[in-house]
């Protein structure tokens, strides 16, 4: 199986920083679209999330869950299945396995759904989606609108639509 992994705040949705209220949570201009070409390519989507605000109590697990399952509502009015959601909920001082830059989760997904990471595909915003998904053996790494260094080859966007090739 070959997946588009997805960030979610930044990728899926407006980063207002923290976005834990269904209010705030606006979609990204050509997410569906974006989706919707790589599923006609046979892959299939699963988002890989950092959750800091759970761990430092800005809000809690099940806000999140609220705001998760109106995602995944709005993507399935689209068209769009989405197979599963990843989250790290831990704060960036437990040093947690999970918590990207590391690429647990992508190694998660891969055992849950036996997933070939090599052909699959990551969109992220920040340099640790790039990074977790460079270290989890992927090699279509996409960073939208990032211009931060690193030291191995991703691919500059400024929209979604440009992830459609
Ligand atoms: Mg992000
Ligand atoms: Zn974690």
């Amino acid at each position: 199986m070959k997946v588009l992994f997805l960030d979610r705040d930044g990728v899926i949705n407006i980063d207002h920083g923290h976005v834990s209220r269904i209010e705030d949570f606006v979609f990204i201009d050509g997410i569906f679209e974006l989706c919707k070409y790589y599923i006609s390519k046979n892959y299939k989507v699963i988002v890989v999330t950092n959750q800091t605000g759970i761990g430092l109590n800005l809000y809690t697990l099940d806000d999140f869950l609220k705001v998760n399952n109106y995602m995944l509502e709005e993507f399935k009015k689209h068209g769009v299945d989405i197979l599963d959601v990843f989250y790290c909920p831990h704060d960036p001082n437990s040093n947690c396995e999970c918590r990207k830059p590391k690429p647990k989760m992508f190694f998660d997904a891969k055992d849950k759904y036996n997933i070939d990471l090599e052909n699959s595909i990551m969109v992220g915003d920040k340099i640790t989606d790039a990074i977790a998904a460079y270290n989890a053996g992927i090699k279509n790494i996409y960073l939208i609108n990032n211009d931060e260094e690193l030291d191995f080859n991703v691919l500059r966007v400024k929209t979604l639509l440009e992830v459609i090739k």
